[in-house]
Parts: structure tokens; sequence; C-alpha cells
């Protein structure tokens, strides 16, 4: 079954950055089969079914390599209660826990965040997490390409950024290890291979030693992708000084951590030589744009690509809206740098496609030529805010919308067609999604009434009792990361 998309704009995302005008793409199984004029590729594909792309630009999907499609259940909550910037470094990322859930709850709240990826254009997503298990085969139903990156920690009785004593507690480690390996013995290669289960150390404050050793054993061992938050918040770097004597980077060096196939999430409270010994190892970093615009931090991209490491974008607990990610990244770096034309949209849709692709382990995706993997998007363009669609790249970072983004397709396959999603159950995961958090955000005051609602929260109902909910994250008021 062969489809052809006839007559459209068609921003490959190649090195050369090249764009066909009038173009087509002809799509065979899960891969590329052609690319060029719509009367060459038509010629050679008699039969296909042909999807008229007038008016349209098909572009790579995105790659979100660093998120956590559960803590959607804390929008309009944790955005403005950032941890402070200098000491007294108090830890955790909000005053305010995520609220524990059940896995029924978890599963719903990462199917409303899979939904909000796809409806914006996200083809490939690394979902950072603990217990993934309990949401597994929601995440293969949702037809997205995924690594599955399930969480180890072993320090207890504090949060990430605090700087007080490490105490460790080995039995915490050793099931996160387990669930790991049963995460990655059920799951990888799930989805015709769409799926593939990855390992991840917290942070560097909140493992020990002996831990982000293991874990690295283990990322051997399992042949597959290690992700990590590294120099977060300024109090992970104090923590990692007290504890170490080191700064983040370093330490992970010294215990042999870092490889090419490592993503670290953040990168932005760093010392320069931090960012070399990242690109000495060819590190992968997720630059999570706006969670940190957000924060008020940013990485020095710009030094970071220079040393060595690949430049990716992930959305964190943020907006699951990679334009929003993409665009904002482009001018944070711009603010940062007093430069006005650096980075450019092409550098900017790189990190936030094939850049991504390319540290989840595929470098055939997220750019579009012959032989690769059939992930794209379609986008309408006439719409107020697009036209004229001149140089289509600068249009789509500077003006694009997620909503503009009508049709997605990962591994050859339609997830969304015409702005109908057709992997997923819309209408049930949003009805669904207010309903926990309805039950979780009660449940989470009822039992803790010290914790004071933050202004403007709606009336939640009574919260019933006997529910077996664990928090995510064991560990004092255990808070988002
Ligand atoms: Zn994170």
């Amino acid at each position: 079954m062969t489809t052809i998309i006839a007559d459209a704009t068609i921003v490959t995302g190649d090195a050369a950055g090249t764009i066909h005008h009038r173009g087509a793409l002809a799509i065979e199984g899960n891969r590329i089969a052609a690319i060029g004029p719509t009367k060459d590729v038509a010629a050679r594909f008699h039969g296909a079914e042909r999807v008229d792309g007038t008016g349209r630009c098909v572009l790579p999907g995105f790659a979100n390599i660093h998120t956590h499609l559960v803590m959607t259940l804390a929008r309009g909550v944790f955005e403005d209660l950032s941890p402070p910037h200098k000491p007294p470094f108090d830890g955790g990322l909000s005053p305010i826990p995520l609220p524990p859930m059940t896995p029924e709850e978890q599963r719903v709240m990462c199917e409303l965040g899979a939904l909000e990826a796809l409806r914006s254009g996200t083809t490939a997503l690394l979902e950072d997490a603990a217990h993934i298990a309990n949401y597994a085969q929601a995440m293969v139903d949702t037809g997205l390409r995924m690594v599955l990156a399930e969480r180890a920690w072993d320090r207890v009785g504090a949060s990430i950024g605090d700087p007080t004593e490490f105490r460790r507690d080995e039995a915490v480690g050793r099931t996160g290890l387990e669930r790991i390996e049963r995460l990655h013995a059920a799951w990888d290669g799930a989805g015709g291979g769409r799926i593939k289960v990855g390992v991840s150390a917290w942070a560097p404050d909140m493992c020990s030693p002996e831990l982000l050793k293991q874990v690295r054993a283990l990322q051997q061992r399992l042949d597959t992708l290690c992700t990590i938050h590294l120099n977060q918040i300024w109090g992970e770097v104090a923590a990692v000084q007290a504890h170490h004597n080191m700064l983040p980077c370093e330490f992970l060096e010294s215990i042999g951590f870092l490889n090419d196939r490592v993503i670290a999430a953040h990168c932005r409270c760093m010392a320069p030589l931090e960012e070399k010994i990242l690109g000495r190892h060819r590190v992968k970093v997720a630059f999570n744009s706006a969670i940190a615009a957000r924060r008020g931090l940013s990485p020095r991209v710009s030094e970071l690509e220079a040393a060595g490491c690949t430049i990716g974008m992930g959305s964190d607990n943020m907006a699951e809206d990679m334009v929003e990610v993409m665009r904002t990244g482009l001018f944070m770096e711009r603010v940062r740098r007093e430069d006005g034309r650096d980075p450019t949209p092409e550098a900017a849709l790189r990190w936030a496609t094939r850049n991504g692709y390319a540290a989840m382990g595929v470098p055939d995706g997220g750019w579009l030529a012959e032989g690769n993997l059939a992930d794209l998007i379609m986008i309408r363009t006439a719409r107020p805010h697009l036209v004229p669609f001149l140089r289509p790249v600068s249009v789509w970072l500077h003006q694009g919308q997620a909503r503009d983004v009508d049709d997605v397709m990962v591994d050859g396959r339609w997830l969304m067609r015409d702005g109908a999603v057709l992997s997923m159950d819309e209408a049930r995961i949003l009805r669904e999604a207010e309903a926990v958090a309805d039950r979780c955000w009660a449940r989470l005051f009822a039992e803790n009434p010290d914790i004071e609602r933050p202004d403007g929260f709606r009336p939640l109902p009574a919260a019933a009792g006997g529910v077996q909910a664990v928090p995510l994250h064991p560990v004092g008021p255990g808070r988002g990361a």
C-alpha cells in the first residue's frame, strides 16, 4: 500500500535545508519511498492512494526528548512556584507536592499529555517517570514513537536541590533498578519497534555514586539510552558540591556515567568547564526552553553545541507543545546572546526534530528523505497568521501555532487526519482527566490541611476515602521534577 502526498510544500529538514515547492512525498509501509517533483513521484508509483497536498506544508514531526506526561495533573499550579536561585535552598521544585495517584489516574493523565503532544505535531517523545508500567500499554496505543525511561534514585528524606545530608536507602535504589529491568523485558520493542525502554537516574543529587554506577552498567547491559536531570537548579549544584566537593558534571564524569547515549536534561546552572566535559563525552542535551524561561534560567546553548553536544528540545512539565518550545528556545538564545539573527529558524527546527530523533537513537527519523521513517506532520497554510507563506521554515518558527497541525503520521500510519485524532478517544480522555484532577487535588488538600491552595483554585468535590493512591516519588514532601 503506497500513499502519495502530492502538490505540497515539503520541508525536508535535511542537512542542506532542502524545500520542495509543489512537491510530492511517497510512503510505503513505515518508510518514505520517494520525495521530489509531483510528476516524477507520481510516475514511479501508479495506483498509489493520492492525498491532495495543495495549500499544505509537510514537515518533520517533533521529537520531545524530555517530558513527564503524568505531570499534566499539576497544570496551572506548578508554573509560578519555582524554587529559589540563591541560598537558602530548601529542596523540591514546588512547595506543593504532586498529588499521589492510582495507576488508573496516572494512565489518564499520561493519555492527556500524549493527546496534546500529538495534536501539536509531536511524533516522538521521551517519557521520564517512575512506575511507567502502569500506563505503558496506553502509550503503545497512542501510536506515537516513544522512549520510556523508567527512573531510579536512592536518596530518601529529601528532594532535589537540597544540600543537607545525603541519606541513602539501598532498597529504594534496588527497586528502581528492578522496575527498569521489568519495564525493559515487557515493553522494549513494542509497537513494532516504535517503543524503546531506556534507563533514567533522577538527578546527581538524588542518586549515590554506587547507584549511578549501577544505572550505567544496566544501560550497557540493556544496550539502551540513559537520561538524567543535570544542572537543573542551583540547589542541585549546591547539593552535589556539599556531598562530593565537585560540580555535577565533574561528579558524573568521575564515576564514568557520561557517554554519547546520555540525554542530559536542562544543563543550565553550569560552569563553562562542565560544558566542555559534556561535549567531550558527546552527551545529548535536552534544551527545555519553556520551563527554563518560566524559571528565569537559561542554558548556554551555542556554547554547549560548540563543545560537542547535540542539542534537542523538551517540554518538561510545561505544555506538551513543541511549537511553543521551539520558538521560546529560539527567542531565549537570541536574547541571551544579544543577537537578532542567530540562532536561525533552521537551527531551531533541527533541534526540535532531527537532533531530537538522533538523541533518541533514531538517526533515520525527524527529517524527510527517501528511506527514512515516515514520521511527519501537515499544516494547512491558508490561515491569517501564515499568509503569505513565503519562507516556510521562518514562517513556521515565528508565526506557527500548535493548532495549525491538521495531520500527523508516525511509522507510516495516520494518527490524525484533517484535525481528527484517530488513535485516541479524545472526548473520553478530556472528560476523565478533569475528573481525575478533581479527585487527586481534593484528596491532597483533604489529607494535608496545612497546604495552602494557590489563589483562584476552582472548587473541588469532597475527597473520597479509602483510595489506594501512592506518591510517585516517595521522598519527603516529594515534588515535581
Ligand atoms: Zn524533568
